[in-house]
């Protein structure tokens, strides 16, 4: 379907802009065979910006020609041969390590330019992509880890979001957005899906129609983190399943035709609906797709925070699934692959990755469990994490995001392993890190955000210190965080935390969380 680029006359659009109405993102697969063989100094400085596309960013130091790899992980679901698959990329191609996102997605570190042909080929072989796994284009969709063996789904997601995610992806007229533009589609009770901080999203809801109780979504739009934090608003239609991909390519093409271009701070989705109000957004959406229902009943109930730890009944009698910890989503790609194995072994072979950065064994005959858990494997992952070091996320952070102002991954690992030690409390405390504003490690919807930021001391050197923002959740629609006052140096961080967490426990009630 040929669109027209509305924008294209636009004399204010930013840089970006213009170089994206010249060449289109997805051309830089064209590109990268030559690069790969002509090595990384052939690559013009200009062309950084459209390796995103490809779900990869030059990696600093910058002149090393290695890069950052995401795969998208629609939803979370992945077969055993896919996980085996990442497994093998991760082992062969990137020293072994990966990670496992906030949405869902499994990322690389150090990967080589002369690498890429040949793992996009292995990738395409078990149907996964890199492709608009960053870039101006629809990202990963998050949705229910537990998807179609979920006891708390209003139904099973799955078809839903292989239509919406094929229909998206690498489509011509979609791959030229104003910025990133996140989609959740969820029908867990517990909103697994985050609704509330993608820029669409599809939550559980249910209408009497003719006297039948029919079961479909509502729609949230305009969510997003950063600097200038968004929630959700929703819009007053009911979507049934089968019209999903449609209100999904109405309010994305709202977005792609009237999203801003002139500053990429201003970019996102949620700036548009906070300009037009919800109304207006929702009467361009029923110009696209023609008439809808109005609102059913909402059926979302709670929220869980994305944890799903421990072994649990599947809604398919005599099976189980086991959710396991992967402290702030860094493992061995060399233990990923035991896990695919005994999935393999155990269950169908299946693997999901969770928002809050997990993982999900499914399918293990419930007589089995015990079994599968003396493995060793859990010793090191286990289901029943300690309360910090197993409700703890952090971003990618400086060792390898060209934005990051301070250490993550490393340093969160290493304070939730000291506050398990010196804090002995009866709930879970969830301790979000992230390196800059922009909050990939969701620190807004955290009981405890910090966010790194850098120092000046009085002998003018440059320290890390970080902020800190209590009280975020996404219960009853959500909530983000709010910042305490003061700037926290680093080598303070852990006390500073340990306290304000005695004082927590010393005041609360029994069983009392920061969010409920
Ligand atoms: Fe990088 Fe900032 Fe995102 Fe962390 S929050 S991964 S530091 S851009």
């Amino acid at each position: 379907m040929a669109y027209e680029k509305v924008w294209a006359k636009d004399e204010r659009l930013n840089k970006n802009e213009i170089n994206k109405l010249t060449k289109d993102g997805l051309s830089i697969f064209d590109d990268i065979p030559k690069y790969a063989k002509n090595g990384f100094e052939s690559i013009p400085k200009d062309q950084y910006m459209y390796f995103k596309y490809a779900g990869l960013t030059v990696q600093q130091p910058q002149d090393k020609g290695l890069f950052m790899m995401r795969v998208k992980v629609p939803s979370g679901v992945m077969t055993n041969e896919q996980a085996v698959t990442l497994a093998d990329v991760g082992r062969i191609y990137a020293r072994n390590v990966l990670d496992i996102t906030t949405r869902q997605a499994i990322q690389y570190h150090w990967v080589p330019l002369e690498k890429l042909p040949e793992i996009f080929g292995r990738l395409k072989q078990a149907g996964l992509t890199t492709s608009e796994a960053e870039g101006d284009a629809p990202r990963n969709i998050m949705g229910n880890p537990l998807a179609g063996i979920d006891p708390d789904e209003l139904f099973d997601t799955r078809p839903v979001v292989d239509e919406v995610f094929h229909f998206f992806q690498d489509n011509p007229d979609f791959s030229n957005l104003p910025r990133k533009f996140k989609i959740s589609i969820n029908a867990n009770i517990h909103n697994a899906g985050h609704a509330e901080i993608n820029d669409l999203a599809f939550t559980p809801a249910t209408k009497v129609i003719d006297g039948e109780e029919v079961k479909g979504f509502h729609v949230k739009v305009g969510g997003g983190l950063a600097a200038k934090p968004y929630l959700a608003e929703q819009l007053d239609i009911f979507v049934r399943p089968e019209q999903t991909k449609d209100v999904a390519a109405a309010v994305t093409a709202i977005y792609r035709d009237y999203g801003y271009r002139k500053s990429r701070a201003r970019a996102r989705l949620k700036y548009l609906v906070a300009d037009w109000g919800i109304e207006k957004f929702q009467e361009k959406v029923l110009e696209l797709t023609g008439p809808l229902l109005t609102a059913g009943h909402d059926e979302t109930s709670g929220w869980n925070g994305g944890y799903f730890y421990g072994a649990h009944l599947q809604k398919q009698l005599g099976y189980s699934y086991v959710g396991v910890s992967v402290p702030v989503g860094r493992m061995k790609a060399s233990d990923f692959y035991e896990f695919a194995r005994l999935a393999k072994v155990y269950g169908t072979g299946e693997l999901r990755t969770v928002n809050s950065q997990n993982l999900i064994i499914p399918y293990i005959p419930t007589e089995k469990t015990g079994e599968l858990l003396e493995n060793d494997l859990f010793r090191k992952f286990p289901i029943h994490p300690t309360f910090f070091t197993g409700y703890a996320m952090a971003c990618t952070g400086n060792e390898f995001c060209n934005l990051a102002l301070t250490n993550t991954k490393d340093r969160m690992r290493e304070i939730a392993a000291y506050l398990d030690q010196e804090v002995d409390i009866d709930v879970p405390v969830r301790i979000n890190m992230v390196g800059c504003t922009n909050s990939c490690g969701q620190r807004h919807i955290a009981d405890i955000g910090i966010q790194g930021l850098k120092l000046r001391t009085k002998d003018k050197q440059l320290v890390d210190a970080y902020e800190i923002f209590v009280g975020g959740t996404l219960l009853n629609s959500g909530h983000f965080n709010e910042r305490l006052k003061g700037r926290i140096a680093d080598f303070i961080l852990p006390e500073v935390l340990k306290y304000f967490l005695l004082y927590f426990k010393e005041n609360k009630r029994k069983g009392e969380t920061f969010f409920a």
